[in-house]
């Protein structure tokens, strides 16, 4: 990894498609283009996480936010007092909102935040277009506060660091919910709840000790699984299924099939998973095909976060609901 205080090389490299850490005010940040699915997988594929948490997406400013997510008064009212700043909202997406899937997770809820640091506000502008910056730490590690942590977490898995010195807040940013009647806290950060109360006029819940709130982040909004029911680790197909097919799927002739990496590369498969679902769901809309059977996808690297979203996708309803992001806490 080269460390560099050369936006414009930065800004290039993420026009290409790659991955650049950056200071915020928080802590480094890991980036990539957040409309580009195979750039978002690759973040994953970086840090290493077994599950595919939803990422915060970075912005330069509120319009610019406002082409992703519905504000409502509340979130209007908190982005313009507290932006550029540590806080994060949860909005919910925008119709045919241009950002990748895979960085909501599934969800058809975005996060968003207009980070403060000078390089940060200035790689966002000579980039102009918006990023993805979960912390630049493998998961699980520390996240970093300054440039020589990146580099040792994160070794040559990212070309470039914009070296920024220390990071001035060093934990994350608050997290508030704008899904609901009322804003909930899903984490607690560089912004504190007393501040957020004050513009607010009122008391703001705690996801954890709200009485009819969500416990974590990942209950407010429901996960994309397709209506259809799907067969997991399928080899062959049954009577009426189309197929979520991985790598050569050999003799098998489905009617209705999208493959999510037919060289069997899992960088791929990661970034066609919420999209692919979701379009073989349209699909199957259209007919009386009500089954899904998905290919083996191998359980190393990204095998696992794509095995554990499509676990989730094929439990029974009941077993779904309250199931996500148990450990969203503990990577940043
Ligand atoms: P970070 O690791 O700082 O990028 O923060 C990511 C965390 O933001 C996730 O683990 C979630 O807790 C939270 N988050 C991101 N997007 C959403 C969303 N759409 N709904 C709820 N929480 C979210
Ligand atoms: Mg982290």
């Amino acid at each position: 990894m080269k460390r560099t205080k050369d936006i414009s090389i930065l800004a290039s490299h993420l026009r290409a498609g790659g991955l650049v850490a950056f200071p915020t005010e928080t802590v480094y940040g890991l980036g990539a283009d957040a409309r580009d699915d195979n750039a978002v997988a690759a973040i994953y594929a970086a840090k290493g996480r077994p599950q595919f948490n939803p990422l915060i997406v970075h912005v330069d400013r509120f319009e610019t936010a406002q082409k992703y997510g519905v504000f409502s008064e509340t979130a209007t009212r908190l982005a313009n007092h507290f932006w550029p700043g540590p806080l994060t909202l949860v909005l919910p997406r925008v119709e045919n909102c241009p950002i990748s899937l895979l960085a909501s997770a599934g969800l058809d809820s975005l996060a968003i935040r207009v980070p403060a640091h000078p390089l940060a506000q200035e790689l966002l502008m000579q980039y102009g277009g918006p990023l993805v910056a979960p912390s630049a730490n493998p998961s699980g590690q520390i996240s970093p506060t300054k440039a020589s942590h990146v580099v040792a977490g994160l070794g040559d898995k990212v070309d470039y660091v914009l070296d920024g010195g220390d990071c001035a807040v060093g934990v994350e940013s608050t997290i508030v919910s704008c899904l609901g009647d009322v804003p909930v806290i899903l984490r607690h950060g560089g912004l504190v709840r007393g501040d957020i109360e004050q513009v607010l006029g009122f008391e703001i819940f705690d996801g954890a000790d709200a009485p009819s709130a969500p416990s974590a982040p990942g209950q407010l909004t429901s996960h994309y699984a397709p209506s259809a029911t799907m067969r997991l680790n399928a080899t062959s197909l049954q009577d009426g299924e189309a197929l979520l097919g991985f790598g050569d799927i050999g003799p098998l002739q489905p009617k209705i099939s999208l493959n999510l990496s037919p060289k069997g590369d899992l960088q791929q498969a990661a970034a066609n998973l919420f999209a692919m679902m979701t379009r073989l769901d349209e699909m199957l809309d259209e007919g009386d095909v009500k089954k899904i059977a998905v290919s083996p996808i191998p359980n190393h690297g990204l095998g696992e976060a794509i095995n554990d979203r499509l676990n989730r996708a094929a439990a029974p309803r009941s077993r779904r609901e309250g199931s996500d992001q148990k450990s969203s806490g503990q990577d940043k």
